[in-house]
Order: C-alpha cells, then structure tokens, then sequence
C-alpha cells in the first residue's frame, strides 16, 4: 500500500529545492523510494542475521569450524562476544527502521501534508518492515542457519567496523543497565540443558524412537554421575581376601574357590588392606617364575591398589581406576574402616545393566505380575526400577535390607513382613543377623483393606511397623 502510495506521488510531484539543490518532486520521490528500498533490505539482512546467529547451535558451529568451512571461523569470532553482536545487529537495524520511517515520512508529508503523511509513513513502513523487514528474513534464516550465519558474517563484521563508536556506546550503556537492573546480560543459554536431554530420551521411548534398551541405557547413563561407590561396593561380608603371611598355594585356593580373580591382601584385620594380588601373577611365578617355589612369598606379588571412601562419584572412581589402570579399589569409611571393594565390572554394570557369572543368580527374580524375589544387597533404585514402586530412595541405607533393617528398627527373622506403601515385603532368608532374600509383593487395593481390617499391617507374628510415605 505504501508503496503504491510512494509512486502515485512521484507521478503527481511538483517542484522542490533541497540542500541548495534545485531538484523535482519526482526526483525527491525517486530517491526516497530507491532509500526505502536499501534499508528494508538493510533491516532484513539484521533480523536474519539476529536468528542466525543466535540459533547455530555451538556444537554444529565447532563442528564447521573443525571442518575449515568458509567463514565458519568468522561466525565463531562474532559469537565469541554475544553481547557486542547482538548490540550490532540492535543499533544496525535500528538506524535502517528509523531513517526508513523518516524518509518515508518526509516525502509522504510533502505529497499529503503533514497529519496524513505522518499516519501513511506510519502504517505503511510498520507493513513494509513486518513483512520485508522481519517476517521473511527471519523465517529464511531459521530454515539456513549454517548456510546464512556464514554468508553475513563478513558483512556483519563490516558493520561492526562502520558502526564502532556507536556499538561501542551501547555496548557500555547496556551492560551497565544490566547492571544496574540486576540482570545477568546473558544472551545465549546452553543449547540443551541436561533435563531437555533426558526429556527427550522419556519422549523418544515412549514414541518408538528408542527401544527399550536404548532408553534403559541411556537413563543409567544419566544417573551414573550420581551414583556413589557406596551404592555399587561388594560389602565387606562378601570380601574375599587373604591374610599377608598366608602361602601362595593358600592364596590360589581361595581364589578359586572364591571364584574371583582378584583378592585383596590385608596385614591383620581387613582394615588395613596392602593391596591386591591377581591369580595370573600367584600362578605364573609360583609355576614359571625364577625364584625356587619355597622363597616366594605372597608379599611380592601385591600390587598397589587405592583406598577410597564410600561417598566418592563413580564416574570420578573409573576415571582414576583407569588411569592408574587398576581393577580394584577399597572402600573405607570416615573412620578408615574397610566397607568394601568395587571393581570395574560393578561400575560399568551401572551402565550395561547386571552381568552375571556362570552360577551367579538374578538378583530380582519375577514370580509373577505383582511379586519378585530380591536379593537383600540389591539396591532399592534397582527394585523401584524393577517394580515400579516407591521405596524411598536416597535415604541413610542403600540397599533392600538396609531398608527392611530401617524400618524394622531391630534385627529381623525369617517370615517377618513389612508394608511400605502397597508393597508388602517379606523376609525370606536370613543368614546370621543377615537378610538374604525377600519377597516383594505389590498388594491389590482389596489387599490392603483385607489387611487392614484384620489389623495385619500394624504386625502380628512379630511383624514390622507398617509405615508409609
Ligand atoms: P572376578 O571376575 O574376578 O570375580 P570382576 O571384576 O569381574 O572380578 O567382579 C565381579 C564381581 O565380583 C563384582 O561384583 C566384584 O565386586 C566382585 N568381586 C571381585 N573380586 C572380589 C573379591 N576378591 N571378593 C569379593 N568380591 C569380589
């Protein structure tokens, strides 16, 4: 409409001196439209510049820039300093909208008189603008991101060195209204944010996107960085270890009958473990090495081995152990007692899922829909997981018996049975003052009131507290 308005008023101009210039009306209109016409141009080459820039995602733009794509490097410069680019392409864009709308203004005014050219420059340049201006630029440079951020580079830095003084005084004004007003000035967030990630894996199974697999490995990916030593340790029940002045043989004997590779060597008690010796090394140099079979001793053979305590990340733990390529560390408590000792298979078993030996057994095995069999040293994650129950997790014990022990506040005996929040949990197996083995069952509602009316949850048969929540 503007547009067409600009031209009938060249057609109809009469003339007018500008500047000292003798020039026609028509002249002036030409001009003007030629003008209005560079800085619409102008005003979508900043509005797409602004979606370009600041929708590359970083980890594409330092691909590109890997790659040696052309102007990669220059885009990457420009968004070094997100706040200087985006003060450009501000000031850039806003110069070109106002001067559009003074010289549209001016040559309406001067075609139409003041009031009604004041309201066709108005209408007309905010038409032109929202459409040329903005509209179309932006959404070209949301579908070419790559393709467009490097294209205006160099004319963005171009503009970066016209404007300087200019960018430079708001580049100060700004930050230190930000200032002022408490804000932060940050003008990129992350590109994703660790919650959007694991969204997206929730969403992307439930689409089909991910099987279920993926999905599993995935989230145990994701809590791996949470998950301390504590929650993967073999207990220091189930250490095999030796004493320091035990014999080679002795030492090949338990580990086979341990069944593990490894044993801990320990001077006293197994509070002060010396390290670690590995059947390769007890075989090799009791079969193959120099020394005459009787002057061997266990001593060494011991390899070093780290001590860490319970609260230590696993992720930090399997970095060190693989740089210090070792297998097997100590777990100590506050008070430097042994807790326990993990290996590497216990930390990558948090991501790959449970690997069992030749006879080892399920730790939760399914009876039917609604009850499992769980071993009392399976962490109570893993039967929420499991069950899809809610064990409070995260409390002062880690796993299932450390909870049934919680709860019951005393040493439990086979046959006890606790309800916890629809779950009733009976104790199957205790060995010594130890629960092997429990059964989980999730009640029905029917259970539940059954249960309650015949006043079972508070604990007949010297049953636990029921609690819940
Ligand atoms: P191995 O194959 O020698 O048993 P892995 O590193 O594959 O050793 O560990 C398998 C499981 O056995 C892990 O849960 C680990 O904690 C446990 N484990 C390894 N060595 C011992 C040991 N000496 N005493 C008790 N448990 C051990």
């Amino acid at each position: 409409m503007a547009l067409s308005l600009l031209f009938e008023a060249v057609l109809t101009a009469p003339e007018l001196s500008v500047v000292g210039l003798e020039l026609e009306d028509s002249t002036i209109t030409i001009l003007g439209v030629v003008a209005v016409t560079v800085l619409i141009l102008l005003s979508g080459f900043f509005s797409s510049s602004e979606i370009a820039m600041f929708n590359l995602p970083k980890h594409r733009l330092e691909g590109m820039v890997e790659d040696g794509i052309k102007d990669a490097a220059l885009v990457k410069e420009l968004k070094d300093d997100p706040h200087r680019l985006l003060v450009t392409i501000l000031v850039g864009n806003n110069i070109v909208n106002i001067a559009m709308s003074s010289i549209a203004t001016a040559i309406l005014s001067m075609h139409f008189g003041g009031l009604v050219g004041v309201l066709l420059a108005t209408f007309g340049i905010t038409a032109l603008v929202l459409l040329f201006g903005e509209s179309v630029p932006k959404s070209y440079a949301v579908e070419n991101t790559d393709s467009w951020s490097r294209r205006i580079a160099k004319p963005l830095k171009a503009t970066e060195y016209l404007l300087f003084p200019l960018i430079v005084l708001f580049d100060y004004l700004t930050r230190q209204v930000n200032k002022l007003i408490g804000s932060t000035g940050a003008i990129e967030s992350p590109y994703v944010t660790r919650d959007e990630i694991q969204e997206m894996i929730e969403s992307g199974e439930r689409e089909g996107v991910l099987e279920e697999e993926e999905h599993e490995m995935l989230t145990r990916i994701f809590r791996f960085n949470n998950t301390i030593v504590k929650e993967v340790m073999t207990p220091r029940l189930d250490m095999t270890a030796v004493p320091k002045d035990a014999s080679i043989d002795e030492a090949i004997e338990t580990c086979i009958q341990s069944g593990h590779a490894r044993i801990p060597v320990y001077e006293g008690s197994l509070d002060n473990v010396q390290g670690v010796v590995h059947i390769r090394d007890l075989v090799r140099d009791l079969n193959y090495g120099e020394t005459e079979a009787e002057d061997l001793e266990l001593a060494d053979l011991i390899q070093p081995t780290l001590h860490v305590p319970e609260s230590k990340n696993v992720d930090e733990l399997l970095t060190e152990m693989r740089e210090n390529r070792m297998h097997m560390a100590i777990v100590i408590d506050e008070f430097g007692t042994t807790e326990g000792l993990v290996t590497m298979e216990d930390m990558v078993e948090e991501i790959i899922g449970e690997i069992l030996e030749g006879g080892e057994e399920q730790p939760i095995e399914e009876i039917d829909d609604r009850t499992v069999l769980v071993r009392g040293e399976v962490n109570i994650e893993d039967v929420n997981e499991a069950m899809e129950i809610d064990l409070p997790e995260g409390e002062e014990f880690e796993t299932l018996a450390g909870f049934i022990f919680n709860r019951a506040g005393r040493l439990v005996e086979e046959g006890e049975e606790i309800t916890y929040d629809g779950v009733r949990i009976t104790v199957e197996d205790v060995e010594n003052t130890r629960i092997m083995m429990a059964r989980l069952r999730k009640l029905e509602d029917m259970d539940t009131e059954t249960s309650a009316e015949n006043g079972e949850d508070g604990g007949t048969n010297g049953t636990a507290d029921q609690q819940n929540g």
